[in-house]
Formats: structure tokens, sequence, C-alpha cells
């Protein structure tokens, strides 16, 4: 890290509180969350609200994820060192830098280009390399680098884009929150030998995947 850290107290705290203590124990996700500098990730003046038990706003009406939903979600995709992962909603970059981590090759496709450009610089900042972000419509996947071990939607739609699942590798993990616009499940799915078994993490509050295999925008979408 170039910039000294004053926040790894807290991030520390996060990690042993928020996340280890409510059961997410792969020790490989607990040290990613460790090492990534969450602060450069949430808009500026909120860096002191960085490692506290919540989403927070990133413009645009976006949020980036509690940290637990975050950890969770990462844990449940069970990444190997040469996995390749497809984010959905980039946001901040924040899960982007986590699957960097622990992957091999990470695409993330943010919807906004705004947010877009943002997430590069804060992924630049925190010195993760391995992501590659893609502005566009990720219910479509992103069928160049398919297919993919590893799936993770960040925004909620109301059932799976088949593209998706189309695009996951056999062996795959897909995890996604889906169900009503306001609050939805968190869905696991795996495929093996060309199916998909659907297991369910629980609730949780996203917001919307906005495209042609997910919710209508407001406007031309
Ligand atoms: N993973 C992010 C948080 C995501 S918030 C983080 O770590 O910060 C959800 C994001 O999904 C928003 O930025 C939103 O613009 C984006 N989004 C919504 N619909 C999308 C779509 N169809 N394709 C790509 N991104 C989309």
């Amino acid at each position: 890290m170039v910039e000294t850290d004053p926040y790894s107290r807290e991030r520390e705290e996060m990690v042993e509180f928020q996340v280890r203590a409510r059961g997410v124990r792969d020790p490989r996700v607990l040290a990613a969350m460790e090492k990534i500098p969450r602060h450069f990730f949430v808009p500026k003046g909120f860096e002191r609200s960085a490692y506290e038990d919540r989403p927070l706003p990133i413009g645009e009406g976006q949020t980036i994820s509690q940290p637990y939903i975050v950890a969770l979600m990462t844990e449940q995709l069970e990444l190997a060192p040469q996995d390749r992962v497809l984010e959905i909603g980039t946001g901040s970059g924040y899960q982007a830098a986590l699957l960097a981590e622990l992957a091999g090759r990470v695409i993330s496709i943010e919807r906004l280009s705004d947010l877009a450009d943002k997430a590069r610089e804060n992924l630049a900042r925190a010195g993760v390399t391995g992501v590659t972000v893609v502005v566009g419509d990720g219910t479509q996947g992103y069928p160049p680098e398919a297919p993919y071990d590893a799936i993770i939607i960040t925004a909620a739609s109301p059932s799976i884009p088949q593209p998706l699942i189309d695009q996951l590798a056999e062996g795959g993990r897909l995890i996604a929150p889906v169900g009503p616009r306001d609050c939805q499940d968190l869905i696991k799915l795996v495929k093996r030998e060309g199916r998909v078994e659907e297991i369910p993490l629980g609730g949780v509050c996203f917001v919307p995947l906005i495209g042609q295999f997910g919710w209508r925008g407001e406007g031309s979408l």
C-alpha cells in the first residue's frame, strides 16, 4: 500500500464482529477483507463510515453492499485461484476487488458509465489488478470470456437472467438476489451435468438489476 492506512483497526473489527462472528469462516475470504481498503470504495466524505455494518450510497441512487453480505456472497462462490469470474453490477468496485484477490480473472459489468469510471479509479488506487470493468447490460452476460466458473449478480431481479445460466461453466456457482423490487431471497445455483441445483441463502435487499433480462428501467430501457 502506498498510502498509510488509518483504518486498519476498524477493518480488523469489521472482519471479526460483522463477518467471522456471523459465520463466514473461509480464511481466504477473511484475509481478502482484511487486506482490501474498503474506505477507498466509498464517496469522499464517507470514509469514516466505510466499516460500518450497513450499505452506503455511492451516487446515482446505487449502494456499496453491507460488508457481511459481500462476505457471505464471496464465500458461497467457493472460488479457486485459477477461476474466471463474472460480476454483474460493479458499483464501487469493492466486491470486484475481493473477487480479484481470490480468483484468476474477473470481468465486472456496470450499466452506468460514471460508476464504471469511478470503480476503475478506486481499483487502481487500491492497487488491484486483474479486474476488467465493462460498461453494458450485464443481464446479457459477457459472451467473449464465457464460460465462467463463478457468476455474482449484485443487483436484484425478478428471476435469474437465462444468458447468465448459459454462460456458467460445468461445476460453476452463481449467486444472485431474486425476487420483488424492494427485498429478495439470495439464491445460489450450482451447475452439474448441465442441470442447475438451487440453494436458498436467506433474505437480502438489493437495488434493482435493470436490463433486458432484469427489471425495466425508467425512461428508455
Ligand atoms: N457490487 C457493488 C455494488 C453494486 S450496486 C459494489 O461492490 O460496490 C448494484 C450495481 O448494479 C449498480 O451500480 C447498478 O448501476 C448496477 N446495475 C444495475 N443493473 C445492471 C445491469 N443490467 N448491468 C450491469 N450493472 C447493472
